[in-house]
């Protein structure tokens, strides 16, 4: 049974969403089982694995400030935004990315694909995709599904892609204990070291679920929430044409765009997205592009990166369009309380 409902509705009834979408997922990923995995929690209050090794030396910055609950230092978002900008290098990539001219999304028109729960069968058809319109997009990838592909993680870094954790076995992290919230960001994260040699300070949680403890933990292991502004429903919808329209209407400055590419119809509707949002002046960025050189702070939750500025503010000031994918959040790359609940994903 499943509910079709505009997805701003279904955002706050993510509990329900969340069980009846896990069914989704899993039968969308076949043999993929969702093994629990009980690692040690790593010990709070030093620095997370991947961002203790191998990453250049963060700028100087203020030093670390302890929160008033007592809690752990947090990477401060100065570091954290520094380590953005590698999140898609690992080391021994930067020259392949170098060519690469920066965007700013405070001027460009900039529109962020994602690709969720890969990698898959279908991955290399997307890369080769994407290389073809030299496009650039954001894969959060599932632990448990890189053994085996690992060549496949590095050509989507080699090809200048960033890469996120979205966990080892895709559960819904809201309703976990901290230390299993732990375990399925650690474990993937050692997956993603083992293929590449880097890590990444990027994580999405399975169906958007995510509430006050999940930003806690994520904040703790130096991780930023991102979720996205357009949900393309492809994972329910397996018809291409349906994937590209949506994906290409939808659009707005800024976004972020939810796709699977463990689904072949999405794959297949890869150029008719690339045409079309091209048609519309879109540039396609990263994830860590998306953001520039902004701050994001570990923990929060992102729905979207900043919308260019107008030419003339006194006369082109206009409210963020709002469409049947946009994001209901009002500021661009705002970032949003975790306390109301989870919205949903996949
Ligand atoms: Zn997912």
């Amino acid at each position: 049974m499943r509910f079709v409902v505009p997805s701003e509705t279904v955002r706050k009834g993510a509990a329900i969403a969340g069980a009846v979408l896990g069914l989704g997922w899993l039968s969308g990923l076949g043999a993929h089982t969702a093994a629990s995995t009980r690692l040690p929690p790593p010990a709070l209050g030093r620095p997370a694995p991947h961002l203790a090794a191998g990453w250049p030396a963060p700028p100087a910055g203020p030093l670390r400030s302890r929160p008033a609950d007592g809690s752990p230092a947090a990477p401060t978002t100065h570091d954290l935004a520094a380590r953005l900008r590698y999140t898609s290098w690992p080391r021994g990539a930067a020259t392949a990315s170098a060519a690469r001219p920066e965007v700013d999304c405070r001027k460009a028109k900039c529109i962020a694909l994602t690709f969720d729960d890969g990698p898959g069968p279908y991955t290399t058809k997307l890369l080769g995709m994407l290389a073809a319109h030299h496009v650039k997009a954001t894969f959060f990838l599932i632990g448990g599904s890189i053994r085996g592909r690992e060549a496949v993680v590095r050509r989507e870094l080699a090809e200048g892609h960033a890469i996120g954790d979205h966990t080892w076995s895709h559960p819904q992290l809201s309703v976990l204990s901290d230390g299993a919230i732990r375990s399925q960001l650690t474990r993937t994260l050692g997956e993603i070291r083992r293929a590449t040699g880097g890590g990444t300070a990027l994580m999405r949680p399975p169906y958007g679920a995510t509430n006050r403890r999940v930003a806690v933990v994520t904040r703790h292991m130096g991780f930023a929430q991102i979720l996205w502004s357009v949900d393309t429903n492809d994972w329910r919808d397996r018809n291409s044409a349906i994937v590209a329209h949506r994906a290409v209407s939808w659009a707005r400055p800024g976004g972020i765009i939810l796709m699977h590419d463990i689904h072949p119809t999405t794959v297949n509707a890869v150029p008719k997205i690339l045409a079309g949002l091209a048609r519309r002046g879109f540039t396609f960025v990263t994830v860590p592009e998306l953001f520039g050189g902004r701050s994001l702070k570990p923990g929060q939750t992102y729905f979207d990166g900043p919308v260019p500025r107008p030419k003339n503010p006194r006369k082109d000031v206009a409210p963020r369009p709002k469409g049947p994918g946009a994001s209901p959040h009002a500021a661009a790359g705002t970032p949003v309380s975790t306390t109301g609940g989870a919205p949903p994903g996949r």
